[in-house]
């Protein structure tokens, strides 16, 4: 027989399958991992096919050394999405098969953690042996009777109980024989885990549930933020599950809590599985290990959780869509609704994407029935969702108040701590101040190798490029004209924090960024410290708008909303919309009423207004139609061909190239471009690359025909000093 097999090399030159010849059938199947011959080498490959026609002469093939498991690791519907992602984003299908395993896996980093137990074979003979021990051999003979009580044991622990020297006597006469146990290793306390109270499904989250279980279909679960949409999850993957199937539930990585995952772990125990990025390699391998096997039916994860080695799924949920984690924007690219939509459509399966804001093109497919819509309009205890206050910060200036934060929100957070509840400080930006200028001559502290504009952080003193990392020491004058008359830009994290310390000299105020949560457990500490009221203001970026459910936090203030505003996206509208609806709904979650302070300079824009009515169909409406007249998504795929060189000419140079043929491709599909242009990108170096970009607009119709053939080209640049991107819809342009 015959096995076409990719090697495991990710390099496009390689990217072909290649014909070994095996004889034992037995031991060779679809989807398993094998050592080959290649080059001269040896390398691991997967096998995607077999057959007994190969395409080469049969004389010339080489001999599969050995399976590398004894398992397939890639299941039959995982290698038809390696071919779907492989066609839709052009990468290789290496990488693509790369996403269905733990990393590790690959060069054999990681296994299965084993130990060795020891047992009594023979009671009687161990009893015999007893008997015949002299009579100061006490160790043995506490060993026999501890091994009589408890039939097997692990050997470490024996070895500590009663001295190895004991345990190895009894080995060797063949009292105690062993055997090798696979040790699971766990990403979380199996302990302490309280019984979820079951609730009962309120009218609307029952209608949702049958709804999805209907038929077959992908729904888009609009609801608002505490109408109980986890509810619907949950309950609608136990029906699946009683009925033998199996689930995929994605939450953004930001939205991972202890909480969320506590939830599922106590409703479902060990048949759920959690794969996110906090897992050690050990961890990760052992929960994909317990999926593969069916041990684990319910997989709970961010966006990779969707490679999952699941069989026989029977619902997909991915919750919060619209958020921008679901797309990869590195190497492998990729874009998670789409492969969830291609693996629900090959499991025959329904597949849910809930949010309180869903993205405009996704509550556009359902407006044109590509998706189904169900809708959940209230909170669950009737709660009026809190009530968002919009303050104009130009007006607070002209009162004579030139800080960061407003007499009202000064005033509601004074309130609040007073009666003893908590407050959530919203500000997307994180470090001190965004920026550093000279007043006198405008000079502004860039980063060497990025186009950017330094940031300064206060904390360690230093400024910090937000692209590269890399930082510099904070200059007291301006190395431009000396002056001392340095100006700090917009606020960030830090700068709210201590403007907070200055207001509120015996509040406990907590911090959380990126900065703040880079070592394992810090976020989780932080969480929890928060929860058990150990202080009671908690100021945060991003990560802290979704997903937590703090009873006492009755004020959340968003001291800057302004900052998604500005960005350069045509999806910055719903950006602001979508974060000022999350970060409000942290508000009042329980039986207290909650408030929202939302702080900006240009107050009387139509997203805040709509926004602080929650009111998310007129701001589709608006926006769709923004969208219609400019020609922007829905109504137009955008692509990018992003070149990035250390070599600013070659750079230059491809992208004139590689232009010119578009211009081609243009007047060939007359008709089809909506635009083409080519440009320095916005940040026009990161990390010493330059960064020019081709920009096109497609009309929706005949876009995935032109891509295809904009992939044609592109997969012709060869030279190793210029990489070239194909971005489709990229969520930035910077
Ligand atoms: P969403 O995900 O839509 O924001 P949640 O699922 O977090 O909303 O639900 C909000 C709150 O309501 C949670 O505390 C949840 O436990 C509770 N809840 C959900 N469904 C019910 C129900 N049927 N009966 C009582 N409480 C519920
Ligand atoms: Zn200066
Ligand atoms: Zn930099």
């Amino acid at each position: 027989m015959f096995a076409k097999v990719i090697v495991d090399i990710a390099s496009s030159l390689v990217d072909k399958v290649f014909d070994y010849h095996f004889d034992d059938a037995d031991n060779y199947q679809k989807g398993m991992r094998v050592l080959v011959p290649f080059a001269n080498r040896v390398m691991e490959g997967y096998i995607i096919d077999i057959t007994d026609a190969p395409m080469y002469d049969p004389s010339k093939i080489k001999d599969i050394i050995r399976p590398l498991e004894n398992f397939a690791c890639i299941l039959p519907d995982q290698l038809k999405i390696a071919d779907f992602m492989k066609e839709k984003y052009n990468i290789g299908m290496c990488d693509a098969l790369r996403l269905f395993l733990p990393a590790e896996m690959r060069s054999g980093k990681v296994k299965e953690l084993e130990e060795i137990e020891l047992y009594l074979e023979d009671k009687d003979k161990a009893i015999n042996y007893m008997a015949s021990l002299r009579k100061n051999s006490h160790a043995q003979e506490n060993a026999i009777l501890f091994m009589l009580e408890n039939g097997s044991y692990l050997q470490a622990e024996l070895n500590k109980k009663f001295g190895a020297s004991a345990i190895n006597k009894l080995k060797e006469n063949d009292i105690l024989k062993s055997r090798v146990k696979v040790k699971r290793r766990k990403p979380y306390a199996t302990d302490n885990l309280v019984a979820a109270n079951k609730v009962t499904l309120v009218d609307a989250q029952q209608k949702a549930k049958e709804q999805i279980l209907s038929k077959s279909y992908t729904y888009l679960l609009h609801g608002v933020t505490g109408s109980g949409k986890t509810e619907v999850y949950m309950s609608t993957i136990e029906d699946v599950i009683a009925k033998g199937k199996t689930a995929i539930m994605l939450v953004p990585e930001i939205s991972l809590t202890p909480q969320v995952l506590g939830n599922f772990r106590s409703r479902f125990g060990d048949n759920v599985a959690l794969l996110h990025s906090g897992l050690s390699a050990g961890e990760r391998f052992d929960e994909w290990k317990r999926i593969l096997m069916g041990d684990a039916k319910i997989v709970v994860g961010a966006r990779s959780a969707i490679f999952a080695p699941l069989k026989n799924i029977g619902l997909i949920v991915i919750d919060e869509e619209h958020d921008g984690s679901y797309i990869s924007e590195s190497n492998p690219r990729y874009n998670t609704i789409e492969v969830a939509i291609m693996r629900s459509k090959l499991a025959d399966c329904s597949l849910v994407l809930g949010s309180a804001t869903p993205d405009i093109e996704s509550y556009h497919k359902a407006m044109i029935g590509t998706y189904e819509l169900i809708e959940m309009k209230h909170r669950i205890n009737k709660r009026d969702l809190p009530p968002i206050q919009i303050i104009d910060m130009c007006k607070e200036i002209k009162d004579g108040n030139p800080g960061i934060f407003s007499r009202a929100l000064i005033d509601a957070l004074d309130k609040t701590i007073k009666e003893g509840n908590q407050a959530m400080l919203f500000i997307n930006r994180r470090g001190f101040s965004s920026f550093l200028m000279c007043k006198e001559c405008g000079w502004v502290a860039k980063c060497e190798s990025c186009d950017v504009s330094l940031v300064y952080h206060k904390f360690d003193n230093a400024l910090k490029c937000h692209y590269c990392d890399k930082r510099y020491r904070v200059f007291d004058v301006c190395p431009e004209c000396g002056s001392d008359n340095i100006k700090q830009g917009s606020v960030g994290t830090e700068k709210v924090v201590q403007e907070l310390n200055e207001l509120f000299p015996d509040v406990k105020v907590l911090r959380m960024d990126n900065d703040t949560t880079k070592t394992k457990g810090a976020h989780a500490k932080l969480l929890a410290e928060f929860r058990e009221k150990k202080a009671q203001i908690l100021v945060g970026t991003q990560m802290i708008a979704k997903g937590h459910d703090f009873p006492s936090v009755t004020l959340v203030g968003i001291v800057d909303a302004d900052v998604s505003l500005h960005q350069s996206s045509f999806k910055a509208p719903e950006r602001t919309f979508n974060l000022i609806t999350q970060v409000a709904g942290r508000a009042g979650r329980a039986d207290k009423a909650g408030e929202i302070y939302l702080q900006s300079y240009a107050s009387r824009n139509y997203i805040y207004r709509l926004a602080s009515k929650y009111d998310y169909t007129s701001f589709y409406r608006k926006e769709i139609n923004l969208r219609e007249v400019t020609s922007y998504p829905p109504f137009s795929k955008i692509i990018r061909l992003l070149f990035t060189s250390f070599n600013e000419d070659l750079a230059k140079e491809h992208t004139k190239v590689y232009y010119d043929r578009m211009k081609e491709l243009a007047s060939e599909f007359m008709g089809e471009f909506i635009y083409l242009g080519v440009m320095k990108s916005p940040v026009g170096r990161i990390q010493d690359k330059f960064r020019y970009q081709i920009l096109m607009r497609l009309k929706p119709q005949n876009a995935d025909q032109i891509i295809s053939k904009i992939y044609e080209q592109v997969n012709t640049v060869k030279n190793r000093d210029v990489s070239v991107f194909v971005e489709i819809d990229p969520a930035s342009l910077s």
